[in-house]
């Protein structure tokens, strides 16, 4: 569904640009929006591929606000001199904060609104799926994403029920008159804009008060019950409250509640632990009764986490890793006290911490110095700004000095370098330690990256054991300087097999590792991801590769490291015509074989007789021309295979010099049609009766740039690299081109670059 209009802030409102929607606020917010069938784009800095993900699979395009757009949504941590909001404010097109988009969308909606300090995204989480499974349509908007990637973080629903999680960080808390509140607890938060306990009380009273029928709050928290004292929709769930459960069980498998008071279902089965969450599922089941849903007891029992909330990263006999996004102190309490809970005898807990804002981290000093006392060992990263500037005594430095202050032996602040603190940590470790990795910045982005690199360390010392000392394996090789393109980031693994027996090795590898085996050619048709390729890189820049050799039967043995150029140059010297059409063409037999490459009227495939090919499985294979799946810039199975090389027919006998002649003209040829700078040749295929090239240039797409990337003057379907350009700045051009193309045209171009490691549907 596109191209829906709908009434925002009293106007038609059909595009919407979103910056910041890389964020759990804006991102699934514009997914919803997307959704609703309006037309919506969105950017940020620090886009994570699990959100990137999601958002182009909902039809929200990634990349810079383009022409045309109503409405400019920002999240709170973007400051007004983003490129996006100055050309907003130019344009005259009206700025709105995240809260009061959200405000304004749920006019009209029957909204249950889920706020507090804690737990108000696994709330609306568990909401969202317990009426998903009761088959109840609620739209719904949660503030992060499944664990599991196939369910999104937004939907627009079928009926006028919305489940949203409510922000009160930024004020826009103000705006919302709810059908139904939840409010999980309230504990004093955000001091940037709350300066007292009670100004923060002041706006949920307000917020009871505007809710039109049920206001849910927690039995256990003092403040709730004193604001809705005396309100007429007022429940509360647990202890005595209207709602009221009992946690009978916890065990692997979850919890196990027991229901009393108003639920109509008499208990349930939760896939979640730690009594926390035993609050949250009563809290959302409540509320799913209270808007008419019929749930069962097993409605949460298959319920898929969210990310950050506990997810084991590492879970060995040698140590535990719970990554969680606490960032207050009562957060923290609740997660190191059900870890400790959780220790092996002998164990210790030991806590990776970055904090988050400076004003918090100043405001609750203390808090935070008593939360963090569960720990055994304690260390501290730099301080997450979420775009605030530092305060007065709320940097790490100042939470450290107040550990050691309090008595706290082992403390230790790593600056923002993540590498060494989990190093440290690492040096440290003893055999069952749980290490607590807490935040809400990206922390759990470094210990992502901690622990990936231990295991490729591990995978790369044991394939060396395995392989001849010519085979030369290498961690972390960069890959840009490889490819033509020459951006992109760097393979976990690189291998440059010396001998058939060394690839079987290293294809079997991956096999059992069940780690992404790629080949790398020459890299004249690749855009390398700026991140890298999480998987085995396999190169055959061996000499033992390239090898040409006549056959006594008049055939040629080309390997698959040769280059084309060096395949022709070899030919024409030897007298062998037919190859000349390869002379242009930057890649290497194997790479050529993949892509049944071709030129001036020829193709790889015309002129090969068998390609010997390695499976899977390790089994070398010789498989005849006719036996392969050969399509327009593929053989598909050397989609799966690795090519070791083929025996070529030539064409025919012809003097070196005619041959020669030809070379040229077909070299002057594409001088004349083709940029000169890096570039992966053509990027996008030709349609159907059309050419990429041609329907680019009409719709005066020939010079845009993003960043060094530039869609070239000599040739519209090349992307040129004038430098410094990265992967994603290709790729943003790519998106770019693709939505123009088709806005402007009709058709959509299907890139003929490939991703290595990669797939296109996920970031195009
Ligand atoms: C300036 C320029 C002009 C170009 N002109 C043309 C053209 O006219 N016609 C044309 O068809 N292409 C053209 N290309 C694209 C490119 O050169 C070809 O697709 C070439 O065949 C790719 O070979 P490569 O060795 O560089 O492969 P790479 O780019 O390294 O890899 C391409 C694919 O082949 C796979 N591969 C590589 N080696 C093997 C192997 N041994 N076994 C199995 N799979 C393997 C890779 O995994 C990848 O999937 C051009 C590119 C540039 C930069």
């Amino acid at each position: 569904m596109t191209d829906a209009v709908i009434r925002l802030f009293g106007r038609p409102v059909e595009r919407i640009h979103c910056v910041g929607v890389g964020g759990m606020g804006v991102g699934p917010l514009a997914i919803y929006l997307a959704g609703r069938g309006l037309s919506v784009s969105g950017e940020d800095d620090a886009m994570t591929e699990a959100m990137r993900l999601q958002l182009v699979r909902a039809g929200v395009s990634v990349g810079p606000m383009p022409a045309g757009c109503d409405l400019l949504a920002c999240s709170s941590a973007i400051r007004p001199d983003h490129p996006a909001a100055v050309a907003a404010r130019a344009a005259a097109i009206p700025i709105v904060r995240r809260g009061e988009l959200l405000a304004e969308v749920a006019k009209g909606l029957r909204l249950v609104a889920v706020c507090g300090s804690h737990g108000k995204t696994t709330t609306t989480a568990m909401l969202a799926h317990a009426l998903r499974r009761s088959g109840f349509g609620a739209g719904y908007i949660v503030g992060g994403l499944f664990a599991d990637e196939a369910l999104p973080p937004a939907a627009a629903g079928s009926n006028d029920w919305l489940v949203a999680e409510i922000d009160e960080s930024d004020g826009t808390i103000e705006r919302f008159s709810p059908e139904i509140t939840v409010a999980t607890n309230l504990d004093w938060d955000h001091p940037d804009h709350y300066r007292t306990p009670e100004a923060l009380e002041r706006t949920f009273g307000d917020l009871f008060r505007r809710t039109r029928g049920m206001v849910l709050v927690n039995a256990a928290c003092a403040a709730s019950g004193r604001l809705t004292a005396g309100l007429p929709g007022a429940a509360r769930f647990g202890g005595e409250g209207e709602y009221s459960y009992h946690l009978d069980a916890q065990d692997e498998a979850g919890l196990r509640l027991r229901f009393g008071g108003r639920y109509r279902v008499s208990g349930a089965r939760v896939r979640a632990r730690g009594a926390f969450n035993a609050a949250n599922a009563a809290a959302a089941l409540a509320a799913a009764e209270g808007m008419g849903a019929v749930v069962s007891e097993d409605a949460l029992a298959d319920y898929p986490p969210v990310r950050r909330r506990q997810s084991v990263l590492h879970a060995g006999p040698d140590f535990v890793v719970i990554e969680d996004y606490a960032h207050h102190p009562a957060e923290i309490a609740a997660l190191l006290g059900s870890l400790r809970a959780q220790l092996p005898p002998g164990a210790r807990l030991v806590a990776a911490f970055q904090p988050h804002r400076y004003s918090r981290t100043a405001q609750f000093r203390e808090a935070f110095v008593g939360a963090l006392a569960a720990a055994d060992s304690l260390h501290l990263l730099d301080v997450y700004p979420a775009g605030e500037d530092p305060v007065e005594g709320g940097r790490s430095t100042d939470l450290a000095e107040a550990c050691r202050a309090s008595g706290r032996a082992e403390v230790y602040h790593h600056g923002s370098d993540g590498a060494a603190c989990f190093s440290a940590i690492e040096a440290s470790l003893r055999p069952g330690d749980h290490i607590a990795v807490v935040g809400a910045g990206d922390i759990d982005q470094m210990a992502r990256a901690w622990l990936g690199k231990r295991t490729w360390d591990a995978r790369a010392s044991s394939l060396k054991a395995s392989l001849s000392p010519d085979t030369r394996i290498e961690r972390e090789e960069p890959l840009g300087p490889k490819t033509t393109l020459r951006a992109g980031g760097a393979a976990r693994l690189f291998a440059e097999p010396a001998s058939v027996e060394d690839l079987r090795q290293l294809v079997l590898f991956a096999g059992r590792e069940r780690v992404p085996c790629l080949c790398l050619g020459r890299g004249s048709n690749l855009v390398v991801p700026d991140e890298g390729v999480d998987g085995l890189v396999l190169s055959f820049a061996h000499p033992s590769w390239s090898r040409f050799e006549m056959q006594p039967d008049g055939r040629i043995w080309v390997g698959a490291g040769l280059r084309l150029k060096a395949l022709c140059g070899q030919a024409a010297k030897a007298g062998l015509a037919g190859f000349e059409f390869l002379e242009g063409i930057p890649g290497s037999v194997g790479g050529a074989l993949r892509m049944n490459a071709g030129a001036m009227g020829g193709w790889m495939f015309d002129i090969v007789a068998e390609v010997l090919l390695m499976t899977p499985e390790g089994r070398v294979e010789t498989v005849s021309r006719d036996k392969l799946t050969v399509d327009y810039r593929s053989c598909r199975e050397l989609i799966t295979s690795v090519a070791l090389g083929a025996l070529i027919n030539p064409v025919s006998k012809s003097e070196s010099e005619a041959i020669s002649r030809k070379i040229e003209a077909y070299r002057l040829r594409r001088q004349a049609s083709q940029p000169r700078e890096p570039s992966a040749g053509c990027a996008f295929k030709n349609p159907p009766g059309d050419f990429a090239g041609r329907l680019i240039e009409a719709c005066g797409l020939k010079g845009r740039r993003v960043g060094d990337a530039e869609v070239s003057e000599v040739h519209a379907n090349f992307i040129i690299n004038r430098g410094a350009a990265s992967a994603a700045d290709v790729i943003a051009l790519m998106r770019l081109v693709r939505s123009e193309v088709r806005a402007q045209t009709g058709f959509l171009l299907e890139p003929e670059v490939l991703l290595f490691g990669g797939d296109w549907s996920r970031v195009l």
